[in-house]
């Protein structure tokens, strides 16, 4: 086994602060570092140095290309490469790489998603360099994080609405803390660890899966008969090459400078998380865009097809990523720290009051921000959060929040222990709350846990809404508090009354149960089952006039985040259809007539040898009449998929999904049945026992 040095791998291709202090001179590394640190505006004299020592550095390490890597709409990331040779002299190469083109690239990708900010007679956009988060190499390209950009400034990206809202999150954070008393605290960042969670499933079985290849999810396969009711593959021992690719993985992410902290098996056969230790949200959101660029290929090297999909197999767990937010200042306080006391706590109990009233008001964009196709599968089933958003605080906190709002007194309580039986195992301090898993939103000891979020989708919206309705409601705390002369008093008022009107949706109790739809209902918690009801938040009055006014998104802004999230679900639904008709007409449909020929061909050889045989004529009328269960619903199935390719504009389209989902549940039913009944021979895909168990 070959020993590497893990303090030497970790950030080996990233250009590091490290590496900057050494390469740059002092004074161009300097005012770099403050316009990292928001404490000085950008200024091009220091491009040029940066750009070279950038080239010279990744050169040294075999890098011959470099490229502007960004996060366009799709959620995936992309980038073009060039070469750092600018011209060639007497047969000799030149290679340069100047500020300007380290600083802005311009891109005419008029295929990108836009949502009409960009017809292709403007397509002109640009990238922009985001000096907050470091270039990095993979393979023989620099890799440098840019925010993308229309002609006219508006963002066709996830990251720049992620930085508009950590401005405006931490402008209010930073009042804020300066009328606590604060007043030493410059900047307030939001931190967020991502937890991944993703399947591997071996390539000899996905290759042969066309609904796997391109909607990286199966639209067929009969219920196996285990799944994940044992239990016993959570954090079970992990297999010999499964551990070999997390092993590779890791390193690779460490070599990026990921801190990849935690590996395990996951709830469901064949399934994993990876999560890495939390950052600023930018770099976070960097760091998890980059994890599952790399994670595709890696897989493959140890013949693993490796699902990101939110659901990419019926009947267990689906996959999400539990994005872990937070409010941390530049003195290294976190704002969401209980401490010992957390009801003399002022500023914790103002911040997480703050929360509650985001989360009331705004709940329905925090619904969108994890809605897509994929994700409607997911939410709602009893494995994952279900389309109510409330919000978990623990019945210690709780109690807390309750007292205030009643003008109660307030009493500590004693932090319990953990009560094992046995002397000589040690004493364990209890945690504030325990963990709630069935809430969407949950307080876990210093910090959210949005466990909503899709495991395919970038993190950077979830985000964009998470600070900028946090922004929102410290703006009215600060509000209330502007002027008080006796700020203990204020505060707890102003604690009382938001308690008093967001409380509601404060819930701890178990959220996959029919009790909380009905209760949530009651307080007037609104649910929106799927996409096509969320998306249409983003065009609410109260939602656009919030992102405007905490300079996060523009009106157009919002209106063609609307389209573009509308067209995405509705191509991904009609891909996923035309993907079903596609293997139902020549694998499924001619493999089961085939093998209704096969056992009536039996059958009459039996009648005929005068052993008529109940099993066969049994099997071939249960297989005949599923079969035409098959083609009828399929034939439904198609009349509707041309429908939708007709020319109705996207909302006429999104209206249309509905119907051809609940066709695809059809089709899918007989085909499961069907599966049941063909001989495992004849079935022509492999199903859900080899893609889940053969590893
Ligand atoms: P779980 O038990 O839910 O899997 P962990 O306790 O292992 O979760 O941590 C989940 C994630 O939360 C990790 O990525 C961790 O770095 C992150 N985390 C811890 N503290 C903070 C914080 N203050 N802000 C944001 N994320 C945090
Ligand atoms: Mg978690």
């Amino acid at each position: 086994m070959a020993i590497y040095n893990a303090s030497e791998l970790f950030s080996e291709n990233v250009f590091t602060d490290a590496v900057m202090q050494k390469l740059l001179s002092k004074q161009v590394y300097e005012h770099l570092k403050a316009i990292r640190d928001n404490v000085a505006a950008w200024n091009d004299d220091v491009a040029d140095e940066v750009a070279n020592a950038m080239r010279v550095w990744a050169m040294e390490r075999g890098a011959t290309h470099y490229t502007h890597w960004f996060t366009p709409m799709t959620g995936m990331s992309a980038g073009k490469h060039d070469a750092f040779l600018s011209d060639v002299v007497d047969g000799k190469p030149l290679f340069k790489f100047s500020g300007n083109t380290l600083t802005k690239g311009e891109s005419d990708a008029s295929s990108l998603p836009s949502g009409g900010l960009r017809e292709t007679f403007e397509a002109r956009g640009y990238t922009a360099w985001d000096p907050t988060s470091p270039a990095f190499i993979i393979g023989e390209t620099l890799y440098i994080p840019t925010a993308f950009c229309s002609y006219n400034g508006e963002a066709l990206d996830q990251k720049t609405p992620l930085l508009r809202s950590m401005q405006a999150v931490g402008k209010q954070a930073v009042a804020l803390l300066h009328k606590l008393g604060m007043s030493d605290v410059k900047t307030v960042y939001p931190t967020v660890g991502a937890e991944q969670e993703y399947f591997l499933i071996d390539r000899e079985f996905s290759n042969e899966r066309l609904d796997m290849q391109i909607c990286g999810r199966t639209l067929f396969g009969a219920k196996p008969p285990k799944g994940q009711e044992l239990g016993d593959h959570y954090y079970g021992r992990i297999r010999t090459r499964v551990i070999s690719f997390m092993e590779e993985l890791d390193k690779t992410l460490w070599s990026l400078g990921i801190p990849s902290k935690t590996r395990h098996n996951e709830t469901a056969p064949a399934q994993y998380e990876v999560a890495a230790i939390f950052s600023t949200v930018n770099i976070a959101c960097d760091h998890n865009q980059l994890l599952m660029q790399v994670i595709r290929p890696i897989a493959r090297k140890h013949g693993f097809y490796c699902l990101l999909h939110e659901k990419p197999f019926e009947g267990i767990n689906g996959s999400g990523k539990h994005n872990n937010w937070s409010l941390v200042t530049d003195t290294g306080v976190n704002l969401f720290n209980p401490s010992d006391n957390p009801e003399n706590n002022l500023r914790f109990l103002l911040f997480v009051a703050a929360v509650i009233r985001a989360v009331d008001k705004f709940g329905d964009l925090i619904r969108l921000s994890a809605s897509s196709a994929g994700n409607d599968l997911r939410l709602g089933g009893n494995e994952a959060p279900p389309s109510v958003i409330s919000i978990f605080l623990g019945d210690h906190l709780s109690s807390i929040f309750q007292a205030i709002s009643d003008g109660a007194p307030l009493h500590s309580i004693d932090r319990s222990h953990l009560m094992t039986g046995v002397k000589t195992l040690p004493l364990l301090e209890l945690d504030d709350c325990d963990r709630n898993r069935t809430s969407p939103f949950a307080f876990t000891g210093n910090k959210f846990e949005f466990r909503m979020v899709g495991s395919s989708q970038s993190i950077g919206f979830p985000n964009t809404v998470l600070d900028t309705v946090v922004a929102d409601s410290l703006e009215y705390i600060n509000g209330k508090l502007n002027n008080s002369t006796d700020i203990e008093t204020d505060a707890k008022s102003v604690i009382a009354e938001i308690y008093q009107k967001h409380g509601r949706v404060v819930f701890n109790g178990n959220n996959y149960s029919d009790e909380w739809k009905k209760e949530a209902e009651r307080r007037g918690l609104k649910s929106y089952p799927t996409t096509r009801e969320a998306v249409e938040t983003l065009l609410e009055r109260k939602n656009i006039e919030l992102f405007e006014h905490q300079q996060v998104l523009s009106e157009v802004e919002c209106v063609a985040r609307h389209e573009i999230l509308l067209n995405n679900y509705v191509n991904v639904v009609s891909i996923e259809a035309g993907t079903m008709l596609e293997m139902l007409h020549r694998q499924i449909l001619p493999a089961c007539i085939s093998y209704c020929g096969s056992i009536a061909d039996s059958n009459n050889s039996l009648i005929s040898a005068g052993h008529a045989s109940k099993a066969a004529s049994q099997s071939l009328a249960e297989l005949v009449s599923t079969v035409d269960g098959i083609y009828d619903s399929s034939d439904e199935l198609e009349n509707a998929f041309h429908r939708l390719s007709d020319d109705s504009s996207v909302s006429e389209k999104s209206a249309m999904c509905a119907e051809i989902l609940a066709l695809m549940s059809k089709v899918r039913g007989y085909c499961d049945a069907a599966e049941h009944l063909v001989s495992s021979k004849v079935w022509p895909l492999p199903n859900y026992m080899e893609l889940l168990y053969k590893q």
